[in-house]
């Protein structure tokens, strides 16, 4: 296992640099309650570098498979995660824009709360998650399960073009 990975993060975007790896789930505490096995790695990726604004940018790139539970028929269910996000860095807490003053493309962090790498790759892994996981339509064990939505989505009118597959009935947001 390698040690707690730190970067200073205006430093890192400045210099641009680049940090690659793995950190596996079972080492990334918050997941214990996301996935259904701490099995499996997260590849990471920061890139730090100076916008077009002159502004410390950092990114990060994060993606692994990871065993989740289907919230229909509470199987297991691989999923492919993979998320990108971009933070514009400033010094401190204090520095980070009011709310609706943000640039709508990336998110204003202080430079502290990226210090910590298995941190960031944690954080950013727990908001690529979807709330609610499920099979797609047709991969789920369960089809006698009544939905619970109470208007018909597009994928049951198109379902009933189809004809009725054993299983879900796909996402419904
Ligand atoms: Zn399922």
């Amino acid at each position: 296992m390698s040690g707690q990975a730190r970067i200073d993060g205006l430093k890192f975007a400045r210099e641009g640099g680049r940090l690659h790896g793995e950190i596996a789930v079972a080492a990334l505490p918050r997941l214990e309650d996301v996935v259904s096995e701490r099995s499996g790695v997260i590849v990471y990726t920061l890139a730090g570098s100076m916008n077009d604004q002159s502004k410390p940018v950092l990114d990060v790139a994060v993606e692994g498979a990871l065993a989740l539970t289907c919230q229909r028929c509470l199987e297991r269910l691989d999923y492919d995660l993979r998320r990108r996000s971009r933070f514009v860095l400033v010094s401190s807490a204090d520095a980070l824009p009011d709310v609706g003053a943000e640039d709508p493309a990336s998110e204003t962090m202080a430079v502290d709360a990226v210090s910590d790498v298995a941190d960031v790759v944690e954080q950013e892994v727990l908001l690529a998650l979807p709330i609610a996981p499920m099979h797609a339509a047709g991969g789920c064990r369960a089809n006698s399960e009544p939905s619970p939505e109470p208007t018909p989505s597009p994928f049951a009118v198109l379902g009933k073009l189809k004809k009725r597959a054993a299983g879900c009935r796909g996402e419904h947001d």
